[in-house]
Parts: C-alpha cells; sequence; structure tokens
C-alpha cells in the first residue's frame, strides 16, 4: 500500500515513517510523488486543518493519504501560536523567528506560568474516502533559550514534563522524541487502526 503523506516537511515525514513501521506500507512525500497540493489552511482547529490537507491531497493525486496537522498551545497566550504555529512570527515555517517571537512574548512569565503543550491530528483516508482520526498530546513548558539542535520547530524551546523539565525536545534523539511525543502518540493510535484494516 502506497500513501501520499500530504506534506513536504522532512522531519515530520521522519518521525512519520519511523514510528508507523507498516510492513508493506510506503510513505511517500507529495514531492516525492510530484504531487501538487497547498490548501489554505484556514480551519480554526487541528483536526479541521488536517482534513484540509488530507483532502486536497487525495483529489490531487487519487492516493491514500495521511495528514498531520500540529502546533504548540501555551497557556500564558490563551492556546497561541496554536493553529498558527508555522507562520507565528509571518512567514510560513520560519523556525527561528518563531521562536525568537516566543520567547519574546513570554519574556516576563515567570516559570511556573510557562505551561504548554503539543498537540497532533492526524487524518488518513484511504483510496475510496473513509477516514481515520488519531490525536496525540504532550505536557511541557517553555524554556528562557533556545537548546539542542535535533528536531525541528519550537523543540529547542520545549522541555516536556516527561523529562523533568530541564531537557528541550531538541537535545534528545529521535527515538526519545517519538516515544512521548504528540506525533508519536498519534501515530501510534493510528498505527492500531491501520493494522485492524
Ligand atoms: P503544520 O505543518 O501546519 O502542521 O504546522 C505545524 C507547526 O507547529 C510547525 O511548523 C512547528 O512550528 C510546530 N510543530 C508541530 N510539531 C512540532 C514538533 O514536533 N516540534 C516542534 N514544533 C512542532
Amino acid at each position: 500500500m502506497k500513501v501520499l503523506l500530504a506534506t513536504n516537511n522532512a522531519h515530520k515525514a521522519d518521525e512519520i515513517r519511523h514510528a508507523l513501521c507498516l510492513p508493506g506500507w510506503e510513505f511517500v512525500t507529495l514531492s516525492e510523488a510530484g504531487v501538487v497540493s497547498d490548501p489554505i489552511e484556514d480551519a480554526e482547529t487541528f483536526l479541521g486543518n488536517a482534513r484540509i490537507k488530507a483532502r486536497a491531497a487525495a483529489q490531487a493525486s487519487g492516493m491514500a493519504v495521511l495528514a498531520d496537522d500540529s502546533g504548540l498551545q501555551v497557556d500564558a497566550l490563551g492556546g497561541d501560536p496554536g493553529v498558527r504555529s508555522a507562520r507565528y512570527a509571518g512567514e510560513d515555517g520560519d523556525d527561528e523567528a518563531n521562536n525568537a517571537k516566543l520567547l519574546s512574548e513570554l519574556a516576563d512569565v515567570p516559570d511556573d506560568a510557562r505551561t504548554a503543550r503539543f498537540v497532533c491530528t492526524l487524518v488518513f483516508l484511504d483510496e475510496a474516502g473513509h477516514e481515520a482520526v488519531a490525536e496525540g498530546i504532550v505536557e511541557g513548558r517553555i524554556g528562557h533559550e533556545a537548546r539542542g539542535s535535533e528536531g525541528f520547530g519550537y523543540d529547542p524551546l520545549f522541555l516536556p514534563d516527561e523529562y523533568g523539565g530541564d531537557i528541550t525536545f531538541a537535545e534528545v534523539p529521535q527515538d526519545a522524541k517519538s516515544s512521548i511525543s504528540h506525533r508519536g502518540r498519534a501515530l501510534a493510535q493510528l498505527r492500531e487502526r491501520l493494522l485492524a484494516l
């Protein structure tokens, strides 16, 4: 079974391939499959945006597709950047600018009020359009400086509770991140559903 990943984010694709690891299943990104799909993600929920991406990629390709919409919710910012995580500082996917903006917005916020979570919603559509949905969450806090070079996005600022609040997602290898991350958890849930198909 060949599945189109409705993304060109190589980090996301790596995490998805690594976590799903389904015998006989092959996952290809939009660019690898030569498919162009870049819909406007204007829903107010992760599920809404994942559906927009999944349906657009399915329509453009006729393939089974898997879409991920994910982001960071910071309590002191009323849940922002949320569904706008990728374009928080303006340009889509500028991780450095997004991290700088987040640090500046939280400059006066003390440690105990810097609680946050990553959320990931996955939408799988088979070739007939049947949908399977999965969601994962990881709780943590936002640090005061970027640390580490693994991962992507807000990883250098995110201190997951599971590591005692001292180590960022960007300071651990992929395996360790996947075992507790929002995406890892959503993928583990989805894997069970796909195995049962
Ligand atoms: P999307 O591609 O529209 O789902 O945007 C997701 C955005 O949320 C990314 O560009 C990152 O800024 C952030 N994000 C999602 N997952 C992660 C993660 O695992 N680590 C760090 N940042 C993430």
